[in-house]
């Protein structure tokens, strides 16, 4: 095989890994919010509560098979479990596609799905679990620095592009999300859940002061920490630059879908896709775009 035809094979089998990740996800996503165990019990049909046999379960190919519908009730599986799998699965091949058989391969594959998880969830409950942005910039602090370190880098300095990364996206958000608390603060600004009805404005001896604001959760600007340390200091302010872009394009239309311009909405998702655009876009690419 020529080095071009092997990197279509490990772009294939990474696709068949992301497919694989992606039914792990959607796990994930379900029954984390719930405080629910991810390992056990099997999963079950919603309707009619028959667990799904392992051959009912293979990622994208049984939701095909079964034509949509569970096995023993008939009742419609949501298009979004096979979507989320095959969006993982397209990840994960662009992943194999860009950065080749490579010790940052299996880091950017764990990233993202990090990223799946947390929007997906964010999504749903405007919320973001700790165990992923917190617990995962923990993980990336040792790993990332490492993967780079075994590529010829410097220790010291890998780990301090890392640090100083998760540093500037955490701190650039905060600081935009606390003055922009301040100032609606000022001008008497009210929004739906900020500072809520009847809600007196936070005062700075509370810790809401300086975590709580509207608009912005402070479980974005603790994603953007993650992100920061897996992408450094240019790459996770390309990220913010990307997610405001993507934000208002994500914001028109899910306004547009639900016909009302007031509705809030999570920022995770915009982060997520403007971070693995970050991920796969080569830098070069990037710089042109500022002419
Ligand atoms: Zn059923």
């Amino acid at each position: 095989m020529t080095a071009g035809e092997e990197l279509w094979v490990l772009a294939g089998l990474a696709f068949a890994f992301g497919l694989v990740v992606g039914s792990f996800l959607n796990v994930v996503i379900h029954r984390v919010p719930e405080g629910e165990s991810i390992v056990q019990p099997r999963s079950r049909c919603p309707q009619c509560g028959v667990s799904i046999a392992s051959w009912d379960n293979i990622p994208l190919v049984s939701y095909i098979l079964l034509r949509g519908r569970c096995r023993h009730c008939q009742v419609s599986i949501p298009l979004r479990y096979p979507l989320l799998e095959l969006g993982t699965g397209l990840v994960f091949a662009a992943i194999a596609l860009r950065f080749g058989p490579d010790p940052m391969m299996l880091v950017w594959a764990g990233f993202s799905a990090a990223l799946i998880a947390a929007a997906a969830i964010d999504f749903d409950h405007q919320f973001i679990p700790d165990g992923i942005s917190v617990g995962g910039t923990l993980v990336a602090l040792a790993v990332v620095p490492t993967a780079r370190w075994l590529l010829g880098e410097p220790a010291l300095s890998a780990w301090l592009v890392s640090l100083s990364g998760g540093l500037v996206g955490a701190g650039f958000l905060w600081t935009v999300g606390f003055a922009h608390a301040r100032v609606s603060a000022a001008m008497g600004r009210r929004f739906p859940h900020w500072p809520g009805e009847g809600e007196e404005m936070p005062t700075p001896g509370s810790l809401d002061y300086w975590t709580w604001f509207p608009g912005l959760g402070f479980g974005d600007v603790k994603l953007m920490a993650l992100i920061g340390v897996c992408l450094g200091p240019v790459g996770v302010l390309w990220t913010i630059i990307l997610a405001a872009v993507v934000g208002l394009v994500w914001g028109g239309g899910l306004a547009l879908f639900r016909g009302a311009a007031n509705m809030p909405f999570g920022f995770a998702p915009s982060i997520a896709v403007a971070a693995i655009l970050t991920m796969l876009l080569p830098p070069s690419f990037l710089s042109s775009l500022l002419g």
